[in-house]
């Protein structure tokens, strides 16, 4: 048994298996697609929703000190005027003089073994010169320009410059434009949290990597708002609560790397920038970033709206702007780090066997429920009767009679189910059944009642 992550695991295997076994397909496919959209098969949307309702859990309901919001994606234009996403949230992009395709100047010199970290978009236009780089179709290249990121629309039925309204790049500033709500109607002492989850949306210049660089993607954000004394312990015991994530994720240590933004790198707003770097199959790149975006965002809001963001210490008349603390978590990226560090490979009586040894809290299904035969009525009624069970205490069963039993092991294998349940003609005479273990293969034999304990 090998962890092909750690080796050579292949992007095209993982976006195989995820279209095969319907977890991810191309958004729009039936019409040939729309580029960095993607659809969440029925798998898809139920590991997707594991991973989302076991950030809810750990982060918000599991906590004391943090509040859940489910913000509009359209908001007022004001938002991002004064968050500065309309003048500064960009990407570098240059073209292909004779294609007019266009790219991301740093994502070239990625590609071209430079590390365009740190560098100034001037920088970047040199390096290419300097070294000589084409374009992928060997073409020269443009120098470079900004490019917003913003989707821009119109709210109502004039379209006109006071009606322009964005799809949200970041669910953030939901958060922001709610604080003083949620403290007028909790008054939480510092420091606290508010949550989000929900869709983001960045008009990528080339979306890639699968899901990893989306156009229409999931945030799960917080903004944790604190007395700036205290900001470095804070921000100290976020970056453990990070690694407490990873590891309910499954995610192996020895994948995850943290990278110190340079100053000219970080965000317009942050003070320090800390990006979680995954060895995703197509490379280590960003998981998740954490950011010290002290009270910009705030600031920014009682200056452009007029109405007060301080916050009062109870029982003082110490008032002040709080700074935040944010961890922002992408889904995609989660989900994406997830399947590559499930996917396996191993070999089973002479034949290559590929499985997700997913965690079985986030695994689609807990339980595969089959009769050994599908002919013989009796069989087929007790597996009815043992799935039926189990679904009532767990819903994510599954129910499975096509082909041979060794077809079934790996098409669950596939999907990540961690024990198949196996209803043969002793089950019938002692109520006994095959508990087929997904990692190990091995078979045990547990009575029907101690499924349940089975499973605990
Ligand atoms: P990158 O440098 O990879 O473009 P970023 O630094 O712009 O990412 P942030 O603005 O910090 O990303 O966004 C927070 C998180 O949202 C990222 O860590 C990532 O998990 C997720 N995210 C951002 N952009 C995308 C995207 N285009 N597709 C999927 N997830 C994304």
């Amino acid at each position: 048994m090998y962890n092909v992550v750690m080796s050579d695991l292949k992007m095209e295997d993982v976006v195989s298996l995820c279209k095969r076994r319907g977890f991810i397909y191309q958004g729009s496919e039936v019409y040939g697609g729309l580029s960095g959209t993607w659809d969440y098969g029925p798998l898809g949307v139920v590991l997707k929703r594991n991973i989302m309702n076991l950030w809810w859990k750990m982060f918000v309901e599991d906590r004391e000190d943090m509040y859940g919001v489910d913000a509009a994606i359209l908001m007022n234009q004001k938002v991002w005027q004064a968050s500065g996403h309309v003048d500064t949230f960009v990407d570098p992009l240059c073209e292909d003089i004779e294609t007019k395709k266009r790219y991301r100047t740093d994502h070239i010199l990625k590609d071209n073994g430079i590390d365009p970290t740190g560098m100034t978009m001037a920088q970047m236009d040199e390096a290419i010169t300097e070294n000589n780089i084409l374009s992928p179709e060997k073409n020269k290249l443009s120098q470079s320009r900004t490019f917003n990121m913003m989707f821009t629309t119109h709210v109502g039925p004039v379209a006109d410059e006071n009606s322009v309204s964005y799809l949200r790049p970041e669910t953030a500033q939901g958060i922001f434009t709610n604080f003083k709500n949620v403290v007028d109607s909790f008054y939480p002492d510092l420091p606290f949290g508010i949550a989000q989850q929900g869709k983001a949306f960045r008009n990528e210049i080339s979306p890639r990597d699968f899901v990893f660089r989306s156009r229409e993607f999931e945030q799960m954000e917080i903004e944790y708002f604190i007395d700036p004394e205290h900001w470095e312990d804070l921000f100290e015991q976020w970056r453990q609560n990070i690694y407490e994530w990873f590891e309910v994720l499954g995610l192996p240590k020895e994948c995850i790397h943290e990278l110190e933004v340079p100053e000219q790198d970080r965000a317009h707003y942050s003070k320090r920038t800390i990006d979680f770097e995954f060895d995703f199959p197509h490379g280590r790149d960003e998981l998740l970033g954490m950011a010290y975006r002290t009270d910009f965002d705030l600031n920014n809001i009682q200056r452009d709206s007029k109405k007060s963001m301080e916050y009062t210490i109870k029982g003082t008349n110490t008032k002040f702007i709080p700074h935040v603390i944010e961890p922002s978590f992408g889904v995609e990226r989660a989900l994406m780090a997830v399947l590559s560090a499930a996917y396996r490979e191993d070999e089973q009586n002479g034949e290559r066997r590929t499985y997700l040894a997913l965690p079985e809290h986030l695994a689609p299904y807990k339980f595969c429920v089959s009769p050994l035969l599908k002919n013989k009525p009796e069989l087929v009624e007790k597996a009815r009767e043992v799935y039926l069970d189990l679904k009532k205490k767990y819903r994510n069963i599954t129910w499975d009679d096509n082909g041979n039993i060794g077809k079934r092991y790996r098409r669950q294998d596939e999907i990540g189910t961690p024990n198949c349940i196996v209803i043969d003609f002793d089950t019938l005479e002692d109520d006994t059944v095959t508990v087929r273990d997904r990692d190990t293969t091995k078979q045990t034999r547990v009575k029907i009642e101690n499924l349940i304990k089975y499973d605990e």
